[in-house]
């Protein structure tokens, strides 16, 4: 932990089950864009909050996928450009809402993403046009971070972006807006605010707000995501994940992620596993060798959790997710040992890696990898 720090949260939260039919009178804008992902605009829920909005001129786009690409980004961007948009809201899981925050500020910084993101010359200033994030899934966090996470088409390359423009003026929580989640995505996006929550807490970066957040948010999850996972209109288990996941996500956005994120990016952009589950499938292994360097941290969280070992804790993730589908070693994401090598290089690559308590080198990240294809 780390007893000098600087906090910054400036995004407004507003929490309510059904809140997202009625943010009108949190709306500054008159032409507001609204971005989401098919399966939101087919079921109408995009369409009743632009109904909401009383009297604004609402344009949608409904084409970002999974793992955002850098070109829908610059599609969407050209879009609300034309409209004139005064407000970009991102409805849906961390895919839309990360666009939404790269959109927003396209809209008055002109270019590509390309200009600003991985390589790009030119840097984001600022943001004149307001940004309002609505959670779909309960997992990221994205909604009180400043952080997008953008794939390069051609190079199959996925990279965390950070700015001080992307912290999102309003997040709307609306735990009724999970309830269509189907329990694979439960799962999976459960499982990723899990891995904010610890890697915040066991972070080089941790300090005693980040601390205080990860716990409560490790603990609700443990208590709550099979819940929901097997009930998906269990309305307190959906409320609990979708506050979980929020908590974790001020609590990240703090301290940023470590290795678990950093070895998802080439999991994601090269095996084809979904964030949470690229991100889940390292956390066992990650607990245990958290012990390295965080032993009286990790015991202690152990200890809160009901655990009498971290080792007690590693394995009751590892059944959980054994509980809820999900898999728990590389090969069943078709990886072989020929494929470590090159995921322990690509891994390695991002910064955040080294925010990790152990020490991520080739070996320790190759050995890792090994324990658990
Ligand atoms: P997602 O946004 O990619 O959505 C996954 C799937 O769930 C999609 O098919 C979508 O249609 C579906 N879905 C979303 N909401 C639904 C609902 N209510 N009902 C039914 N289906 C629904 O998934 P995600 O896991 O939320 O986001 C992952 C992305 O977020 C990744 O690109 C990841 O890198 C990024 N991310 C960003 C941050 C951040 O701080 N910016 C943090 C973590 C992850």
């Amino acid at each position: 932990m780390n007893g000098d720090f600087n906090y910054r949260m400036p995004v407004q939260i507003i929490c309510a089950a059904g809140v997202s039919k009625a943010i009108s009178s949190h709306i500054k804008g008159k032409r507001v864009f609204i971005l989401s992902d098919p399966f939101l605009f087919a079921n109408g829920v995009a369409q009743t909050i632009g109904d909401n909005l009383e009297g604004r001129q609402v344009q949608y786009f409904s084409e970002i996928e999974p793992n955002p690409t850098c070109e829908s980004v610059d599609l969407a961007a050209e879009q609300a450009r034309r409209m004139g948009a005064d407000c970009v809201i991102g409805l849906g899981g961390g895919s839309s809402l990360d666009v939404a925050k790269i959109v927003s500020c396209l809209t008055t910084n002109g270019g590509s993403i390309y200009d600003y993101y991985s390589g790009g010359t030119q840097t984001i200033e600022n943001r004149q046009t307001q940004l309002v994030c609505i959670p779909t899934t309960a997992g990221t966090g994205s909604e009180v971070t400043n952080v997008g996470v953008f794939t390069n088409k051609k190079t199959k390359v996925k990279m965390p972006m950070v700015n001080q423009a992307f912290w999102p003026d309003l997040a709307v929580i609306d735990p009724e807006l999970t309830y269509t989640v189907p329990p694979a995505v439960t799962a999976s996006t459960g499982m990723d605010a899990f891995c904010h929550a610890i890697e915040a807490y066991w972070n080089r970066e941790s300090n005693p707000i980040s601390d205080a957040l990860s716990l409560s948010a490790v603990k609700m999850i443990l208590q709550n995501i099979k819940k929901a996972y097997d009930d998906p209109h269990d309305l307190g288990a959906r409320e609990a994940m979708i506050i979980s996941s929020l908590i974790a996500g001020i609590s990240f956005s703090q301290t940023r992620t470590t290795g678990i994120h950093a070895l998802s990016f080439p999991l994601t952009a090269e095996f084809g596993a979904s964030h949470g589950t690229a991100c889940s499938i390292t956390l066992p292994a990650f607990i245990r060798i958290s012990q390295e360097q965080a032993a009286e941290k990790m015991a202690a969280m152990a200890g809160y959790l009901g655990f009498g070992t971290v080792e007690e804790l590693a394995q009751a993730v590892e059944d959980l997710m054994v509980s809820m589908n999900m898999p728990v070693r590389l090969n069943q994401l078709g990886i072989q040992e020929k494929d470590l090598q090159h995921i322990t290089e690509v891994g390695l690559t991002p910064a955040i890696v080294h925010l990790t308590p152990a020490e991520m080198n080739t070996q320790t990240v190759y050995t890792l990898l090994k324990s658990i294809l």
